[in-house]
This record gives C-alpha cells, structure tokens and sequence, in this order.
C-alpha cells in the first residue's frame, strides 16, 4: 500500500490522528506496516512530504516508525538522549516543518528514561556524568525543577520535561511559534509508557 489518496494529513488535527492512530494498532500487535513495501520506496524517492516531525528521545526501546506503526516518507525524526535542545536540533524540526510542511510536531517522552534518571542522581548525589553526557544533563535539570515532586517522582520529572520541551520549541524558535500562530502548525508533548506501548498526550501549543 502506497497510495494515501486524498488521507494524507493536512491539517495538524489530521496528522495527530495519523500518528495516534497507528500507535493504537501497535498497542494492540495489529500492525499494518504502511509504506514499507519497495513500490513505495521507489514512488517516495523524488521528494518527502512527511504528516509530522517526530522529536523523540533517543531510547532504543522508542523507536519512532515502529511505535506508531508508520513507514518511508512518514515522519521526520530526530532523536537525542533526553529529547534535549541545541542548535542543530531547532534547525532540524524547523526544515520539517518550514521546507517539506510537516503540519505536526511531536515531542516523544518516555518512563524509564536515562537522562531524566541521571539527571536526578546528578540533583540529589551531585554526581555529574563525564564528557558530554554532562550536556545532556543539564538540559533536563531545569524540567526536573520545573515540577514540584521532581526530584522524588521519575515518571513527574519526565513529563514536566516533556512540557519544558515542548514550550521550548516555540518560544526559541521564530519559525515554530509563526506557524503555531497562523494555526498551519501544532506542537504536542506525547508520553509513552514502555511496557504498555501507548502514547498519551500531556502537552500542547495549537493543539485542535
Ligand atoms: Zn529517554
């Protein structure tokens, strides 16, 4: 199956669904692996027009296409240790959404997630990790703060991390926080639980 037809998702409230939608065939197993076939390898070649830019951790248990049941040419992923913020990552999700017009921004947050847990122990044990994962680290630090039980609840600090990344997104970027105006664009914060395998929407900027 190559053909979307007139399904592809324009509008962010159609991209959300999109994305959702596969999610739930995942929780299930019912997997159809859409746009996995050669044929839509082949007719996707010449150009990409992804429905959403996925921004998820960099976990190998979160992997994006497989999660939300999608294939070549769906989503436009970048992924870091923590869902953490730098230059090239704001310049990566604003050629999702300004250049191929990807309606959606999904920030993709997790339970059990290293950075956040690291992040923690540096807060509570003053123990920072070595070479760069000390980067990592402290671009969580200001999320864990963020929330009131932090530092004592992982699955609170992940989600207020999610928050803050998602709220980062527009207020750094001119080009996001644009098309989140004009309504040709939504972010959304989504957290996943591992072992259940579903998302759930805990954050937003305009959200349908
Ligand atoms: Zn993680």
């Amino acid at each position: 199956m190559h053909v979307m037809g007139g399904t592809w998702p324009k509008t962010p409230a159609q991209a959300l669904d999109m994305l959702l939608e596969g999610n739930k065939r995942f929780i299930v197993g019912d997997r159809l692996h859409p746009h996995q076939d050669t044929d839509h390898r082949t007719a996707v070649a010449p150009a990409q027009h992804p429905f959403a830019v996925l921004f998820g951790c960099a976990d190998s248990r979160v992997a994006a296409e497989i999660i939300f049941d999608r294939g070549l040419g769906d989503l436009f992923v970048v992924r870091t240790a923590g869902h953490v913020i730098g230059p090239e990552v704001l310049g990566s999700i604003e050629y999702g959404v300004d250049v191929l017009g990807a309606p959606l921004i999904a920030v993709l947050g997790h339970d059990s997630c290293g950075a956040v847990a690291a992040t923690r122990e540096a807060m509570v044990n003053g123990v920072t990790p070595p070479g760069f994962m000390r980067d990592v680290v402290e671009r969580v630090m200001l999320s864990v703060l963020s929330a009131p039980d932090g530092l004592t609840n992982p699955d609170a600090a992940g989600e207020a991390h999610v928050g803050y990344t998602v709220d980062l997104l527009v207020d750094r970027s001119n080009i996001i926080a644009q098309r989140v105006a004009d309504g040709s664009c939504a972010v959304v914060g989504l957290s996943y639980r591992l072992a259940e395998g579903s998302v759930r929407l805990i954050a937003g900027h305009g959200v349908p």
